[in-house]
């Protein structure tokens, strides 16, 4: 969120050598910290797919903070938007692993597994950072 990852443009900025500077996941525009996780044409065919599987309307936000602070106030209580902090940031968490595995270990781009391990994920945060989160991985799906 503070824009320190070690996206392909921040890396040509402190001197790597790289190829190109274009985004892992869609090689379209350049990699920056909102584009690969927010607004990338993968991306956004991730947060789709979970905006449809948990049945929610949403219209992304293209600058990191403002996604966050939107994502994060769709509940109206204060315990809701807990909940959607951590699914937000598993979120975030799993489009950034899968990249690191495409440059990585060559995998194939794969928005469905990044969406299972993104479902997992937050299952599994949720489960042990909020009380109230007492349920099984079977009922969160
Ligand atoms: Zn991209």
């Amino acid at each position: 969120m503070l824009n320190r990852i070690a996206t392909k443009q921040k890396l040509f900025i402190r001197g790597v050598q790289l190829g190109d500077t274009l985004c892992t996941l869609c090689g379209r525009k350049e990699e920056t910290t909102s584009d690969i996780l927010i607004s990338c044409n993968i991306s956004n065919v991730v947060w789709n797919m979970w905006y449809k599987w948990f049945g929610v309307s949403f219209v992304n936000q293209n600058d990191m903070i403002n996604n966050f602070d939107h994502f994060s106030c769709m509940c109206c209580n204060k315990e809701g938007n807990r909940l959607w902090k951590y699914v937000w940031a598993s979120i975030i968490w799993c489009i950034w692993k899968h990249r690191n595995s495409l440059v990585f270990n060559q995998d194939r781009i794969n928005a469905v597994e990044i969406l299972t391990m993104a479902q997992v994920q937050s299952w599994a945060w949720l489960k042990h950072k909020v009380n109230k989160a007492n349920f099984s991985y079977w009922a969160w799906i």
